[in-house]
């Protein structure tokens, strides 16, 4: 697919604090991650996006969907600075989430990729970017 663009590959030398759980299904999605595309599931009945990827449109309910690039562009919607965090997470504490509205009209809720000197704001320019640890990758946000 051309003027897609590709994520930068960021390296993180441990583990996911917690790993997501993955499937038959899902598999396509991370081994494009991993390879630092970013795509999802689109409704053959009604092109309705989905995200995370889903084998059943959640707009129709119809049946088949297809895997289709996504532009990993878009803008931050809402942020904030987790001081406090579950206890899986405690060793990286403090730790920035953020909600992203894809430029395709997602929104996802991912963590944040701070740049020293750079404070987060709403409707900040973002791109995903993919965090790759040591036991697989995991999908983030940073400001353009
Ligand atoms: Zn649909």
């Amino acid at each position: 697919m051309s003027g897609i663009e590709e994520m930068e590959r960021i390296d993180v030398d441990r583990v996911r604090s917690y790993p997501p759980r993955t499937s038959e299904f899902t598999q396509p999605f991370w081994e494009a991650l991993a390879a630092g595309r970013l795509q999802t599931t689109r409704c053959a009945a009604c092109g309705a996006l989905s995200f995370p990827p889903k084998p059943v449109c959640p707009h129709c309910w119809h049946g088949e969907v297809r895997w289709t690039p996504l532009q990993p562009l878009g803008r931050l919607y809402s942020w904030t600075r987790v001081h406090a965090g579950p206890e899986m997470f405690a060793a990286e504490l403090p730790y920035e989430v953020g909600i992203v509205d894809l430029d395709a009209g997602l929104r996802l809720a991912l963590r944040l990729v701070a740049v020293p000197g750079r404070e987060f704001a709403p409707d900040m320019p973002v791109r995903l970017v993919v965090l790759r640890f040591r036991d697989g990758p995991l999908l983030a946000a940073m400001l353009r």
